[in-house]
């Protein structure tokens, strides 16, 4: 059936004859860990702007609490590490590209401390810690708790220090541009200058994941899905958009907004239990409070309706005193604020959806379907994930594609020569006689249908219920004109939470961050990704076989 989602190409009108241009070698999206690591990457040679919708500080990186994952000591091996990433991966992960990302981790590692990242230490060493699904000790953070922080005050720095990097804070992309077949750069809007056209040699898309298309998440209010709805419109292919992953720990306090308890707590030690103190994940998985966090947030989604109990909770009250708040300082500042004493009380805690783990299918090196764009980060699949992603594995994961995106991005200015006029491309969209609904509201009611039908545990009929409710939003929203980044923002919302839907009803099987209990075992016919572009008006959805995954 024709979707007016994949009707759009444009979400609003331009005319290039009326609009500032700007030209640039490499035109990064996004200032999150894989935007700046391209950006520093390709100012070795290139002039960089880089464009993000809010202040420069603000992304899902800099949020990032428990670490990044690295196997440096002498007790682990990246073949350790590999295998960890591909065994949560189910079958869907891409063994070459995972065994490349982590033999780049220990010298990734390094690059940051010789640019200043203070990492904790043990005496002379990092200091590292145990999360879920890692069979090693090999999380290193930093200020205990705050790692993402630190590694974008030091990245942020050299990037604001760069002669060649230029940075445009609350800037907006709307739209990939596309012109002689190919990415030529943005439409993006400026509260202050209006829209203006950046054309690039090359633009990388570096603008993080969807968290916010469910109301409860752990992501910060950036997490709209805009890249990922850009590249769709522009004519990409988004893979396995049904895998959102759920962190089994986010703090529940009802009113409140669902703040992350990092995996890092239960790699200390935690325990997890209701609420008369019974621990329970031991039913669930020989691992305990260390498995994978799609086996975690079951055991808790399950013991929640099994209770009848709106959480389950945390249990650090062996921990030896005062270790949980000079481990954890910002979380013990968190808890503080709510009156919760975790040398005393349990933590409440339930599942919120956490990471993107699907998105725009890129190679190796970063390359999207689509000629002169790049993708790096959250908003890439690049097949280190799979069904699933091992916690602090994307951090990395920015580091290593947002590098290779810079360096592919010099390779390509040295044999693209620079646009330096802007190519004729204007757009129209014909006025809607339909009825104006209101964006608050159709924005509350995804994130709430979402919540219900598309998260921990799906059914075919309530995804297809879901469709078609998201179907009809978009015929009221989809059609229209806007002029500001909260409605562009909802018409994104609403365009990648189709897709997360459909793809989530095409898969019937359960793998991974996906459970369907109408299907609730894996399948090995199954055992592929599935891919959606739009063409013809259409949403189209296909498969492709999974990479080797040993
Ligand atoms: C609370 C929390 C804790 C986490 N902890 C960890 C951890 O300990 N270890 C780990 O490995 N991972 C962790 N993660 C996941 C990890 O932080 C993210 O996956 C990763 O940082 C994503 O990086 P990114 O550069 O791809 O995107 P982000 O860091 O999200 O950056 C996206 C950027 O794109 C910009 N942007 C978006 N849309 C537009 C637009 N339309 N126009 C212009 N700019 C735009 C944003 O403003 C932002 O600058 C955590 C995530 C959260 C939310």
């Amino acid at each position: 059936m024709s979707s007016v989602v994949a009707r759009r190409r444009y979400l609003t009108n331009f005319e290039v004859q009326r609009l500032p241009h700007l030209f640039t070698d490499v035109l990064v999206l996004g200032s999150g860990i894989a935007g700046l690591r391209a950006a520093l990457a390709a100012a070795d040679e290139c002039d960089v702007v880089v464009v993000t919708k809010d202040d420069a500080t603000l992304s899902a990186s800099s949020w990032a609490q428990g670490g990044i994952a690295a196997a440096r000591a002498g007790f682990d091996s990246t073949d350790q590490h590999a295998e960890d990433t591909l065994r949560v991966a189910c079958e869907l992960g891409d063994a070459e590209v995972t065994q490349e990302v982590v033999t780049q981790a220990p010298r990734q590692i390094d690059e940051l401390v010789s640019w200043g990242v203070r990492f904790d230490r043990e005496g002379p060493d990092l200091a590292v810690g145990r999360e879920g699904g890692h069979s090693a000790s090999r999380i290193l953070h930093a200020d205990g708790d705050a790692t993402g922080r630190e590694i974008i005050r030091v990245l942020l720095e050299r990037a604001r220090a760069h002669p060649r990097i230029r940075i445009f804070e609350r800037c907006f992309a709307i739209d990939l541009l596309t012109g002689d077949s190919r990415v030529v750069g943005a439409l993006t809007h400026h509260a202050k200058y209006g829209h203006q056209m950046f054309w690039a040699t090359t633009t990388i898309l570096a603008s993080g994941g969807v968290g916010r298309v469910f109301r409860e998440t752990t992501n910060p209010p950036i997490a709209t899905g805009d890249g990922l709805a850009m590249a769709l419109r522009a004519g990409a292919i988004l893979r396995d958009m049904e895998m959102v992953q759920f962190h089994p720990t986010t703090l529940y306090v009802a009113g409140a907004a669902r703040a992350l308890i990092s995996e890092a707590v239960r790699g200390e030690g935690a325990y997890l239990v209701d609420r008369d103190g019974g621990r329970f994940m031991e039913r669930y998985d020989p691992r305990g409070e260390l498995a994978s966090r799609d086996v975690v947030s079951r055991a808790i989604h399950t013991e929640m309706r099994r209770l009848q109990q709106p959480c389950m909770y945390l249990d650090v009250r062996h921990f030896q005193q005062g270790h949980f708040s000079r481990r954890f300082p910002s979380l013990a500042r968190l808890c503080a604020d709510f009156d919760i004493e975790p040398e005393h009380d349990l933590i409440p805690v339930r599942p919120s959806a956490h990471y993107t783990v699907g998105g725009v299918v890129t190679n190796r090196v970063g390359e999207t379907t689509l000629p002169g764009l790049l993708a790096a980060g959250e908003v890439a699949s690049t097949g280190l994930h799979g069904a699933n992603r091992l916690a602090s594995n994307s951090l990395l994961e920015g580091l290593v594609f947002g590098k290779r995106c810079g360096e592919l991005a010099v390779k390509r200015s040295a044999t693209h020569p620079p646009l330096s006029q802007p190519l004729p491309l204007s757009h129209r969209i014909p006025q809607s006689m339909r009825t104006e609904l209101d964006l608050d509201d159709v924005l509350n009611s995804l994130q709430s249908v979402m919540g219900r039908n598309v998260s921990i545990e799906r059914s075919g009929d309530r995804l297809r219920e879901t469709i078609e409710i998201i179907e009809f939003w978009s015929r009221y929203v989809l059609d229209k004109v806007f002029d500001a980044p909260r409605a562009w923002e909802t018409q994104n919302l609403l365009s990648v939470a189709l897709c997360i839907a459909t793809a989530a009803a095409t898969r019937c099987e359960s793998r991974g961050t996906h459970y369907r209990s109408d299907f609730p075992q894996s399948d090995g016919a199954w055992r592929c990704h599935i891919d959606i572009r739009r063409a013809d008006d259409r949403l189209q959805v296909s498969t492709t076989p999974a990479a080797e995954t040993t």
